[in-house]
């Protein structure tokens, strides 16, 4: 697999690199990688997002030309990282089967194989390590500019070596890359503690909807247009609310809703045991990890609530 992927690189010349909405550390680290290593491959790659890079990974060294309108055009292939199913992309996306040969490299167990080429490995920690694994099998001399991307990508995905995907390959990129010149410092400072004021006062909001359920075993909190109007922030803001009430002793699932309409919400689901919420999301038509998976569902505040707490039995 490694090499037929390679190949197509080493063959190609133009390449579309994309990946999904809401882009966490691994999708902006993978892309932004590869583009390097394209560049310095002499090829011609273009990044595409739906979405802008929040200030929070806004230090990677990224394509000065990324994209966030899709082009209408065609290439040698269409390499879309880090995203479990075509829909992900966002707007448009039935569009990019005609813009190339689809590769899809992953490693959410629930990818659905859309790809011409699927090179989807589940027990990888992260999509970056997929990709470390293909520059080694290519030879690639890592420039920092790779290196941050790839200990981003690598290091998000753990949260921070700490999931129980924190494997050692995945300890090996890190030190690798430390070794190249990344500083662990400076990405930790960057990623976690470059939060805005306003980030507090929303999150202050968002403890105040705490719920617990049966024991504690579920925890379920809210974010509400509303709470982003009072405290002037945005959804951006809330990356790594998810993971607060998993910290919870106790808690085996959290459950993080938030408004991104008047009545529809993004669901964030965090497991520390046994409950595999990838299956729980997949239910409605959503997907992810078996600690960390995401849907959306339609309805009120009180709605969503309610579907939400019979898919866990304790309505
Ligand atoms: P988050 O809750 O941080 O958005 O996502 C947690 C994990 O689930 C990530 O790996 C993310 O890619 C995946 N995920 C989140 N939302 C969705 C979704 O709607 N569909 C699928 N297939 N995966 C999702
Ligand atoms: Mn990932």
């Amino acid at each position: 697999m490694l090499n037929q992927i390679s190949s197509l690189i080493r063959e190609g010349k133009r390449f579309f690199i994309t990946s999904h909405i809401d882009p966490d550390g691994d999708a902006f680290g993978s892309i932004f990688s590869l583009y390097w290593v394209l560049k310095s491959l002499g090829k011609d790659p273009h990044v595409y997002l739906k979405d802008r890079v929040p200030y929070r990974y806004d230090f990677l060294p990224k394509p000065p030309d990324m994209v966030h309108r899709l082009p209408r055009d065609t290439y040698d292939a269409v390499i879309v990282l880090d995203c479990g199913n075509l829909f992900r992309i966002g707007e448009g996306y039935e569009h990019v089967k005609a813009m190339g040969t689809i590769l899809n490299i992953d490693h959410h167990d629930t990818n659905e194989a859309f790809g011409k080429i699927n090179f989807v490995d589940s027990e990888a920690s992260s999509t970056g390590e997929i990709l470390y694994r293909l520059y080694k099998s290519m030879k690639i001399d890592f420039t920092y500019n790779m290196a941050v991307n790839i200990y981003t990508a690598v290091f998000t995905d753990t949260g921070s070596l700490r999931y129980d995907n924190a494997s050692p390959a995945a300890f090996t990129i890190c030190k690798k890359m430390v070794e190249t010149g990344v500083k662990p410092s400076y990405v930790s400072q960057m990623v976690y503690e470059s939060h805005p004021k306003e980030r507090f006062l929303l999150l202050g909001e968002v403890f105040g909807t705490l719920q617990t359920f049966d024991g504690n075993r579920i925890a379920m909190a809210y974010v509400t247009e509303e709470m982003f109007r009072k405290t002037g922030t945005t959804s951006e803001y809330t990356d790594g609310f998810s993971e607060e009430f998993r910290k919870i002793r106790g808690v085996e699932v959290s459950v993080f809703m938030r408004q991104t309409g008047e009545k529809r919400y993004k669901i964030s689901m965090r497991s520390k045991g046994t409950v595999d919420v990838a299956q729980i999301c997949s239910r409605f038509d959503g997907g992810g990890h078996k600690n960390a998976a995401g849907c959306h569902i339609n309805g009120d505040l009180k709605e969503v609530e309610s579907v939400l707490k019979k898919a866990f039995n304790i309505a």
